[in-house]
């Protein structure tokens, strides 16, 4: 009930977009009239008005049995019922201090505006990661969801410019309606845009005032309540157990996404989790919207709100008319917000545009308008108070809390609340619709003109075209390449003859991505030579917000090679085949050798282990499988591994499904979750341990583990966390307040575990850390080397490729190739102590053109230094990753780096 009058004593100021004086009035007006005389396209309300105050329990059973009514009486009638408010349907107020509707709550609500109203549908994408539903909600006026298929088609034709001349676009734009994508939801510690997206969502269908109708009648507007309901309801069931103890307001002890954790929206480009994988599919196939709008929350001490213009640096790739359409739109907001007595908007500033990965940001390579706002968080739905003078500035472009051209209105301080955070997304999002609604024409006439700029200029000018060899060191690389493209709405090609162009030659059977596609931007921006947009101030780089290299062909460790000769691809014959069907392998003897190169054959080995057959490796890495020819082809089939058959088998080690064990401390950690996707995706098992569980605090804990694990993983994590938990605004403390988490769960893996991790090591156990957790690790271990580096190091690269050298001696790089492309996030290096060398140097940063894509300071720091050492430690040994070898588990080009390290030396 957004015309209800506040009663938190915050700073006063009219109530939102409806709320301002006489629309708020005449908006309640009508809606009563809805309840009371329904509109034609309304049937006979379920409820007379005096039955809204029925409570809780009482309404939802009522509802229950009218519902079911409906349903016969649907039979007879073809119109819908008058949806409830979610405070009528849900029985409580949306938005209280204190309290959070989880996903069930949340799904009920949307089924009953679905089942009650012509002007929303409920689309099932399909299931979250933990097997929730995940739903998109259309919403238009009932002629738009009639109409929402030969919309899309219209829209599709602004994509097909070949197709579509400019006449046929403007004729389209003018009598179409621009498509309006809401990701919320996407962090679930910000709470705020998935509680309000019900709020939303009623307002949006039953609201008669002009600036909704308008949008109904205008646009069709998607919106997903939810990117993560996983998250959303680990974090509000650990709230609402926590509310009135100590630990109100912390976060859960584990990964609010079960992979991802805060990364979810890492993941655009790459779409490595089923969440991405649904939404690109709506985004680049089966939608082409406009707007994607994700509305975040940020920190809780600086402005109340983050909207466009972005901050420097922008893309070269992305189009202007991207970045000037959401400026207009971002403006627009400020503007209406400042109207309805809204302050504390920040633009410009913190949040930059130059980063392909989140799920909305991806977008603007795809012409599409990626909008993003960020509101001031509370401590969850916990109220914070901010007394004057408090509050401070952060980010570049606002040097003071003061007023600024960036930052008109200062909000002053005061109580903000769950409550605030709604309304002000309630608010912005009547913005959006608004400003989308008057601009309908233009937004589809510039994605036109958009896709053909991006055809013009792949016909235009060189990269013509980028070609994916068939002949690869990985055999499966190629066809990973293409799903991920595919995903984002790429067409991939396949060369029927042989390619020539420059100095270059390529096979049959090789991939080509032509540029001349309306999604260009996003093809040059995984696939080219584009640089980091590098940015100084008063003589001093300015660091990058986020990471800043994202080559795929990089990342997937595949050859690449550009066509720059337009006269040389008129001579390429192409077809487009369906790249998801996998063609059968067949092998004839009952012995298949499977290469160490490809990374489908780690997950074959194990899938050949978890079948009881005889695996063996041979000193190359690759896998030997005795089993029938049959069964081989069916395995090989599955895992898309390249099976060869082989007759003599030389010197072969016997091997066994490692037992691992991968440390996970309370509250999660990012790198663990990436860490374990990638074991899961290769047919790895592996068992979670956690601070204390088991204990290792002496030589006989680690003893113990060894009898149950071979290989211990501690993926990246901070010193800090490994040792204590949590500090600082740790121990799952919010940043402001005494909230923190009980006792038990205020610890890391202690100060003894250096000891047991020998012991561990000493009777044979394998040791395999990731770069922040390595330096802790040589100090608890007492390992001969020195770690240089991290976030305070000479060097400076927060998310860059750099080329490492690899040691053809050690079992890491068996299937490798002499280099490597690794992904190093503020990483290390090593200086092993004790030379001559017990210690092998597995990799070493390049001496020479270290830096292959993305923001490098200090690169003197890194050249030809150690970046990953194998230490013998008793029978066992260590092994410290200075890089990301899994990296968001998106750097499969050195994922069997971290296998190979994995399983044990077949030599
Ligand atoms: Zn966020």
């Amino acid at each position: 009930m957004w015309c209800r009058a506040s009663s938190s004593g915050r700073t006063s100021r009219p109530q939102g977009f409806l709320r301002s004086g006489e629309s708020c009035q005449a908006s309640a007006g009508r809606r009563g009239l809805v309840a009371l005389a329904a509109p034609w396209h309304h049937r006979r309300p379920l409820f007379p008005k005096s039955e809204v105050a029925v409570r809780a329990a009482l309404s939802l059973i009522l509802f229950l049995v009218l519902a079911g009514l409906a349903g016969l009486a649907g039979l007879a009638g073809p119109a819908a019922a008058q949806p409830q408010s979610p405070e009528q349907f849900l029985g409580r107020a949306v938005g209280q201090d204190r309290d959070l509707f989880g996903w069930d709550e949340i799904l009920s609500y949307l089924d009953h505006l679905d089942q009650n109203s012509d002007r929303i549908e409920l689309i099932e994408l399909g299931e979250s990661t933990q097997g929730r539903r995940f739903v998109m909600a259309v919403v238009a006026d009932e002629q738009g969801l009639r109409d929402k298929d030969q919309i899309r088609a219209q829209v599709r034709e602004l994509y097909r410019v070949d197709e579509t001349d400019e006449a046929r676009a403007r004729e389209l734009a003018a009598s179409g309606r621009a498509i309006l994508a809401f990701s919320l939801g996407v962090h679930s510690t910000e709470v705020g845009a998935s509680q309000v997206s019900m709020e939303i969502l009623h307002r949006m269908v039953t609201a008669e005032d002009p600036v909704t109708v308008r949008a109904r009648e205008k646009l069709i507007t998607l919106l997903v309540p939810c990117m993560n309901p996983d998250g959303l309801d680990m974090v509000q069931q650990w709230y609402m157990q926590t509310v009135g103890t100590d630990a109100e307001g912390t976060r859960p002890l584990d990964l609010y996404h079960p992979y991802a954790g805060h990364d979810n929206n890492r993941d655009g480009f790459f779409n490595n989790l089923v969440e991405t994988q649904m939404w690109s599919r709506v985004l680049y196939h089966d939608w082409l919207p406009q707007m994607v709008i994700d509305e975040h929350q940020m920190g809780q001490s600086g402005p109340r709100l983050f909207l466009p213009p972005f901050d420097d640096p922008v893309s070269p790739t992305v189009h202007p008319l991207v970045y000037t359409q959401i400026s207009a739109a971002g403006q627009q907001a400020v503007s209406d917000l400042t109207a309805l007595g809204w302050t504390g908007i920040a633009t410009s500033t913190i949040f930059t545009a130059e980063w392909p990965g989140s799920v909305r940001s991806t977008g603007f390579w795809h012409n599409m308008l990626g909008v993003l706002s960020e509101v001031a968080s509370a401590r969850l739905a916990t109220p914070l108070y901010f007394p004057e003078g408090s509050l401070q500035a952060r980010g570049r472009g606002m040097d003071e809390y003061a007023r600024s051209a960036n930052f008109l209105a200062p909000w002053p301080g005061g109580w903000w609340r769950l409550r605030d955070i709604m309304d002000l997304e309630r608010d912005l999002t009547w913005s959006f619709l608004r400003w989308a609604a008057e601009h309908s024409e233009d937004l589809l006439l510039n994605f036109y003109r958009m896709n053909r700029d991006a055809v013009a200029t792949g016909r235009g000018e060189a990269p013509y075209a980028f070609v994916v060899p068939a002949d690869q060191l990985d055999s499966g690389s190629p066809a990973r390449m293409a799903e991920i493209l595919r995903a984002g709405g790429v067409t991939v090609q396949v060369a029927a003859n042989d390619l020539q162009f420059g100095d270059h030659r390529a096979g049959p059977g090789s991939l080509v991505v032509r540029c001349d596609q309306p999604f260009r931007p996003f093809i040059v921006e995984m696939l080219g030579r584009t640089d980091y947009p590098r940015l100084e101030q008063n003589g001093e780089t300015v660091r990058p917000y986020d990471v800043t290299a994202w080559r795929l062909s990089e990342l997937l460790g595949v050859r690449v090679l550009e066509v720059d000769d337009a006269v040389a691809l008129q001579q390429f014959e192409l077809s487009t085949p369906d790249l998801e069907a996998v063609s059968g392998q067949r092998v004839r003897t009952d012995r298949a050798r499977i290469p160490a190169t490809d990374l489908a054959s780690h997950a074959m080995a194990n899938a050949a282990l978890a079948e009881g057959y005889r695996v063996r490796r041979i000193s190359n890495g690759d896998f030997v499988i005795d089993a029938t020819a049959n069964e081989i082809s069916q395995l090989a089939t599955h895992h898309s591994a390249q099976a060869r058959d082989i007759d003599v088998v030389g010197p072969a080690a016997e091997i066994a499904a490692p037992r691992i064990a991968i440390f996970s401390p309370w509250g999660g950690s990012m790198d663990e979750g990436w860490t374990r996707l990638v074991l899961e995706r290769h047919g790895f098992e592996f068992e979670q341990i956690r601070p204390g569980q088991p204990d290792l605090e002496s030589k006989a804990d680690g003893r113990e583990l060894a009898e149950r694990f071979d290989v211990l993983l501690l993926p990246s994590i901070r010193a800090g966390i490994l040792k204590d938990g949590r500090s600082g605004t740790g121990n799952g403390k919010a940043r402001l307040g005494e909230a923190t988490w009980p006792e038990e769960y205020r610890s890391g893996l202690g100060g003894q575990a250096g000891e047991a991790l020998r012991a561990f090591a000493e009777a044979g156990g394998r040791i395999i850390a990731v770069s922040a957790s390595t330096p802790w690790l040589i100090d608890a271990m007492g390992l001969p080397a020195i770690a240089d580096g991290g976030p305070d190091g000479d060097s400076y690269a927060p998310g860059t490729l750099l080329r490492v050298t690899l040691d053809a001696q050690s079992r890491l790089s068996m299937g490798m190739g002499e280099e490597a492309s690794a992904y190093f996030a503020n990483g290390y290096s090593y200086r092993p102590r004790a030379w001559p060398l017990p210690t092998q140097v597995a990799a070493s940063y390049a001496q020479s053109d270290l830096l292959v894509a993305g923001f490098l300071d200090g690169a003197e720091a890194l050249v030809g230094r150690p970046a990953i050492l194998q230490i013998p430690v008793g029978e066992g040994e260590v092994v410290l990753f200075g890089f990301h070898p899994q990296r968001r588990a998106q750097t499969e080009g050195t994922f069997k780096l971290l296998l190979n390290a994995i399983w044990p030396d077949p030599r």
